[in-house]
């Protein structure tokens, strides 16, 4: 990355190269290293160190600075050791007491001795106290601004702080990267006096390291003050410029264009024909906004979104036939194993059948494979044998070398990181062209995410469930019911239904008092005898978790414990009840994606959230929101957007999805009007004033705007 004037590492840093003080990587770790980023470290919170109050003026609560003399100074030993320091400021006098201190503090406050103190003050029956106020010698004039408290990390001291980012700002430049004739992101303001306008960015951030004591603290604090609004129109701006700027990069890329001819073409609507259902009119409308994107010359970079059980796997089995019969290779790579393994399933049924007598055939990667069966995938795939190459992660490998891959798929993309969507991407970096991408996931964008995270992405949605499905009815209960629900489950069970019944982890954790899938499992089969219990978690090898499944899915088994490994994207369709226990540890989306293991057949299905309440005797707020909204409710976006609500965007999208550039200042809900105008003013200014953007993108994001772009 160049490095610009404004961006020179900090002078204490490089003076030191050899060994950084504590301090030092500890503003390391902050991520504080140009001078820049010390500039965009703002306060948390101030103090009025301004002015001086008279002690008879304080009242009980204030916190004060005071100027005063020492008149007592004494240890005390009972009821513990404590320094206790009586001063006089000549209005009245008050008591400092300190827990721990040193020698040399009981010295230097002698009798005598006049300090600039600062404290909470406390009445009480003995008069005024502070408890361990801070103080200084009364030397030099009042600050004239406040003070700033800034976030630190251990190792961090304030004071040291205050100094590097008061350093920084001096050496800091900062050029306007507005356009002059841009619309300004907030309208004129009233400062008490005069309608200003908008501050520019060093007046923004001098202020607001050091605001004037007359501002009203409040505007400071919930950050309505046009210094903030500022800042935040900045912020937001470098975010839309980056994701902007990633889409025209991606549009001059070349890609394979996907236009099977007639005759080509014939295969997809065999597979239509093939399939054992019709396809909904939402899956019929994402399949053309797809066939379109892959007609292009540019690759496509779109989000499907569809709620669990939409059927997004036939709409990629719809690509991947496209891509396929116009005469290129596709991949298809989904999270886990059992997932990868059920749509490797899928896919070989209903494409083998099409692709055999053309020569071709589905071929299939994964970590667990023995050597000799990976080496024979590994040719079909350099050779072209293989049409579509299902698996997980083992399809990113170095090793992996397709002969013409032209699309890929990836399935419960939430679960990816950006380097491994840009390893996927590079696998055709030897011809200069980049594959079409298509990624897939249950878990719903909110509007407001969608529109400041992903103005990068296309987006298609399935909005209906295919025909059939009964709503899924889900009651929450206490686990002292539990010897009650395996009763009502037993007489299921006898009916034919099906059961899963999941765990939070495998082992007993001392702190974490959870059920162990392995008990569970012991006590349910006790509890039922004559069903066919079986156990499902992540230590299993992929074979026995295979086979465990198989049993499963033939309808053999009754009732599945299994720990979160079948979180997504498993398809049982008879099994129709889903019980979770210890439903308060978990997550409102993957409670939805749980749940949505059931609800996929005919029957009516049903989910049972078991919670305990533990040594609290009560479950938090969090918990029960989380469980309440699971109740309320069956749609996905309607649970993402409480999501949302409850974990804020930052956890929403997580760091490996959000390339660890999540806003710091803006918030998306409230900060909606800066979000409009940051959205409209990044396209034009990229276009005409490129110098400008790639500035701001810079001081904003520095190292991190490469990462966005995956
Ligand atoms: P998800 O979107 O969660 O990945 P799947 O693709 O696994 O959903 O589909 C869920 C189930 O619905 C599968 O059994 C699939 O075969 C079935 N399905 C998909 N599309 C239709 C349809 N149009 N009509 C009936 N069943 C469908
Ligand atoms: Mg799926």
């Amino acid at each position: 990355m160049p490095v610009s004037s404004s961006d020179r590492p900090l002078a204490a840093a490089s003076k030191n190269a050899a060994k950084p003080s504590p301090a030092q990587q500890a503003m390391r770790k902050l991520g504080l290293v140009r001078d820049i980023d010390l500039a965009l470290h703002l306060p948390l919170r101030y103090e009025d160190e301004t002015r001086i109050t008279l002690l008879k003026n304080a009242r009980e609560g204030d916190t004060v600075q005071i100027e005063a003399t020492v008149t007592d100074c004494e240890v005390q030993l009972r009821p513990r050791r404590m320094l206790k320091i009586t001063v006089d400021d000549g209005s009245a006098s008050c008591q400092l007491t300190f827990f721990s201190f040193y020698a040399s503090q009981q010295k230097a406050m002698a009798v005598g001795t006049r300090w600039r103190i600062r404290g909470e003050v406390k009445g009480g029956f003995w008069g005024r106290q502070m408890l361990h106020p801070t103080y200084k010698k009364p030397e030099g004039a009042l600050p004239q601004a406040l003070t700033p408290i800034y976030p630190v990390a251990h190792g961090l001291p304030q004071a040291y702080i205050r100094r590097a980012v008061a350093s920084a700002l001096q050496r800091v430049a900062l050029p306007e990267t507005l356009p002059e004739h841009a619309p300004p992101p907030i309208p004129n303001y009233w400062d008490g006096n005069a309608l200003k306008p908008l501050l520019n960015l060093r007046e923004a951030l001098l202020f607001l390291h050091n605001p004037s004591p007359q501002v009203a603290l409040d505007t400071l604090q919930d950050h309505s003050h046009p210094a903030w609004q500022r800042l935040k129109a900045e912020e937001l701006l470098a975010q839309q410029l980056s994701q902007y700027q990633a889409r025209q990069e991606r549009s001059r890329l070349a890609a394979p264009p996907l236009q099977p001819t007639a005759q080509q073409a014939a295969i997809v609507s065999q597979l239509l024909a093939a399939l054992p259902f019709s396809l909904t009119a939402a899956q019929q409308r994402v399949v053309q906004e797809i066939t379109a994107d892959m007609a292009r010359t540019q690759p496509m970079h779109r989000l499907l979104q569809g709620d669990v059980g939409s059927g997004k796997t036939v709409v990629a089995a719809l690509a991947a036939m496209q891509c396929i019969a116009a005469g290129w290779q596709c991949a298809l790579m989904a999270p886990t194993e059992i997932l990868a393994e059920q749509h490797f399933a899928k896919l070989v049924g209903w494409l083998e059948p099409i692709l055999a007598p053309l020569g071709k055939q589905v071929a299939w990667l994964s970590g667990a494979q023995k050597k000799k069966e990976r080496t024979a995938m590994l040719e079909i795939i350099a050779s072209g044998q293989a049409a579509l190459v299902v698996g997980t992660h083992a399809v990113i490998q170095e090793q992996v070398q397709f002969l013409n891959l032209a699309l890929a798929v990836i399935d419960e993309q939430h679960r990816f990181g950006v380097a491994q969507r840009l390893a996927l991407r590079q696998k055709l970096a030897h011809a200069k062209l980049e594959p079409h991408l298509l990624m897939m996931s249950a878990t719903p964008i909110p509007r407001t995410l969608a529109m400041s995270y992903y103005a990068d992405l296309d987006v298609s949605v399935i909005d209906a469930l295919p025909p059939g499905r009964t709503p899924i009815v889900t009651r929450v209960l206490p686990d002292s019911r539990k010897d009650e629900l395996i009763e009502r489950l037993a007489a299921q069970l006898a009916q034919g239904r099906q059961v899963y019944w999941v765990c939070p982890l495998i082992e007993e954790s001392e702190t974490l008092d959870l059920s162990n899938a392995t008990a569970t499992h012991a006590e349910l089969s006790a509890a039922l005898p004559g069903v066919l219990v079986g156990l499902l978690h992540s230590r299993m090898s992929p074979a026995e978790k295979k086979a465990v499944m198989q049993m499963f899915a033939s309808g053999l088994m009754g009732l599945l414990v299994a720990t979160t490994v079948i979180e997504v994207g498993v398809d049982v369709p008879n099994a129709s009840l889903m019980v979770i226990e210890h439903a308060e540890r978990f997550g409102l989306s993957q409670l939805h994606q749980l749940r949505g293991r059931v609800g996929r057949g005919a029957v009516a299905s049903a989910c049972v959230l078991l919670y305990s309440v533990g040594d609290s005797g009560k479950l938090s707020d969090n918990g029960k929101e989380r469980l309440r909204a699971m109740a309320e409710t069956n749609d996905g976006f309607e649970i993402a957007r409480r999501d949302l609500e409850i974990r804020g965007p930052g956890e929403f999208l997580g760091a490996r999805q959000s390339g660890a550039a999540m806003l710091r200042f803006a918030d998306l809900e409230q900060d909606m009007a800066l979000l409009e105008w940051a959205r409209e003013l990044a396209p034009q200014m990229l276009q005409q004033y490129p110098r400008q953007a790639q500035q701001h993108i810079e001081r904003w994001l520095g190292s991190k705007a490469e990462y966005l772009k995956a």
